[in-house]
């Protein structure tokens, strides 16, 4: 396959940090492919699409994948990952983290064990956890810039299934191409995935399906969101209100997108009870239409990207100093 420019320009301008990340693949028979906790279609995307890209080029590799699971699209859209004893982390392997800069967010922690560590990803991070990362803030997903690097790795091919894989992170973390994140690049490598021949309508349908059970949870947000001064728009979903509704706390959290669009309304959030006694607290998800709320994220123990963060809140009577930093973004 020729190379669109926007790739193969890519891949040139950071041909140092790609070699070495495929050198390690090439030394390591042993390698274990992990994602963010709370895993989306990016970090499921990218590691899907890795380890079928290995095991397609490199069938005698024992490629593994590790992470919790999704309440809806794994083993829906994306497999289970597996699950390894102790003993397998004692032999020498190569851990590859994808999707993830907060190393407190990988969702296994043996990724310490490791014998050499790669990352590829485009979050900003707090404390680098390998030697020579590749990492792109400007990506729209992780999967992005994943595919820039298998796409242009001579004598390989990038299977259709690894494709299909990659292709649904970058529609997820793009918000299907909509986030300004988006740009030619974005463009370029899905031009050359959907040229492996992958089916985009079927992946659409499979990615984003609902069910009709579902709507009572739209009707339930319609009728009981509330919106700031400056037009921060806001659902609240406890744990109570999960349980009636009869979904998971993901679930209610994936409508939040309901609020795009909306003439004044700069930013709308969904705010989520998590009740589990490890970690107990109010998620919140916040999107944005132009501002970066990301720095307001961080302060609320989150992070992220500009216009889609996540960050928590230990009691709902904190909830509204979080909306008022954000409502104050727009004054
Ligand atoms: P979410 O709202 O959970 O879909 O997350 C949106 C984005 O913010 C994703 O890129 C997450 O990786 C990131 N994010 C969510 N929660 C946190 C957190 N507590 N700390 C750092 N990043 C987060």
């Amino acid at each position: 396959m020729k190379l669109d420019p926007t790739i193969s320009n890519y891949a040139k301008e950071h041909a140092k940090e790609f070699n070495l990340f495929r050198r390690a693949i090439l030394r390591y028979d042993r390698i274990a492919i992990f994602r963010h906790i709370k895993p989306d279609s990016d970090a499921l995307g990218c590691q899907f699409g890795l380890q079928t890209f290995i095991k397609d080029n490199f069938p005698n590799k024992e490629v593994r994948v590790l992470g919790d699971h999704h309440v809806t699209l794994t083993p829906r859209v994306f497999p289970n990952a597996d699950k390894l004893s102790e003993s397998w982390f004692d032999e020498p392997f190569l851990a590859i983290v994808l999707d993830v800069g907060d190393h407190e967010r990988i969702a296994d922690p043996r990724y310490k064990k490791a014998s050499y560590i790669c990352k590829v990803d485009h979050h900003p991070f707090k404390k680098e956890i390998a030697r020579h990362p590749i990492n792109d803030e400007k990506m729209a997903a992780a999967s992005e810039l994943l595919s820039n690097i298998l796409l242009s790795w001579k004598g390989t091919t990038l299977s259709k299934e690894a494709a299909r894989y990659l292709y649904m992170g970058i529609v997820g973390d793009s918000g299907r191409f909509e986030f300004s994140s988006t740009s030619a690049h974005t463009f370029a490598v899905a031009k050359a995935l959907i040229e492996t021949g992958i089916n985009i309508n079927s992946i659409y349908l499979e990615m984003y399906e609902k069910k009709i059970e579902d709507l009572r949870t739209v009707a339930y947000i319609l009728s009981h969101f509330e919106v700031s001064p400056h037009g921060v728009a806001y659902y609240v979903l406890s744990d109570e209100t999960q349980k009636e509704l009869g979904i998971s706390r993901e679930q209610g959290k994936e409508n939040v997108n309901l609020f795009s669009n909306i003439a004044g309304l700069n930013a709308w959030c969904s705010v989520t009870e998590d009740p589990q006694p490890k970690d107990y607290c109010w998620r919140v998800s916040i999107r944005s239409k132009k501002l970066d709320i990301s720095g307001i994220a961080s302060k609320w123990e989150g992070g992220g990207h500009p216009q889609a963060s996540g960050a928590k809140v230990r009691s709902l009577d904190k909830l509204p100093e979080l909306i008022k930093n954000l409502d104050e973004l727009f004054i």
